[in-house]
């Protein structure tokens, strides 16, 4: 059994969002950066994980869910799977009460990467969503105060599309 805090909500948004990351399109080519059992080891291990192949696999249909969820193509009550039976449990410390996530080894940057999306939908409605390019299949966390981020990145997505306006408004006026 292992035991993690609220504190970490802020290494969960990252976790979160650097999964549901790590299926890019690049050129009209999409890739699985959790494809390669080495590589899906090294990203599991890199977030706090242990690589195991039951926990990667948890990871990749998680994975799956939530981008489904994120892109409103899925209902929420596919995460149903995990969150089954999650439960938190106080200890009283010498700050006060700390609650912590009970979840076995495998279970556990599944579970962090839903409660992370859950906190996101609840505490900041669509704040995080895919990236605007149509034909990129990353997703970004908005945290600018007018909230009106629209790229993945600036410097990838953002220049690409203002690039494309450019030509086509070029071309409009030829
Ligand atoms: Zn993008």
């Amino acid at each position: 059994m292992l035991v993690f805090g609220f504190e970490v909500e802020r290494a969960d948004q990252e976790l979160l969002l650097d999964l549901l990351n790590t299926t890019p399109t690049a050129d009209g080519v999409s890739s699985d950066q959790l494809g390669d059992r080495t590589a899906a080891r090294a990203w599991a291990e890199t977030h706090g994980g242990r690589g195991s192949t039951k926990e990667l696999h948890r990871v990749r249909d998680v994975r799956s869910a939530l981008q489904g969820v994120v892109r409103g193509d899925e209902s929420p009550t596919v995460l149903a799977p995990y969150v089954e039976g999650l439960r938190y449990r106080a200890s009283a410390t010498d700050e006060g009460l700390v609650w912590s996530l009970e979840a076995s080894p495998h279970e556990r940057l599944a579970t962090r990467a839903v409660l992370a999306w859950d906190g996101l939908h609840s505490k900041t409605p669509g704040r995080l969503r895919p990236c605007a390019n149509d034909e990129c299949t990353l997703f970004l966390i908005d945290r600018s105060k007018a909230n009106n981020a629209r790229w993945c990145s600036m410097a990838v997505c953002g220049n690409r599309m203002k690039a494309r306006r450019h030509y086509q408004r070029q071309r409009e006026t030829r």
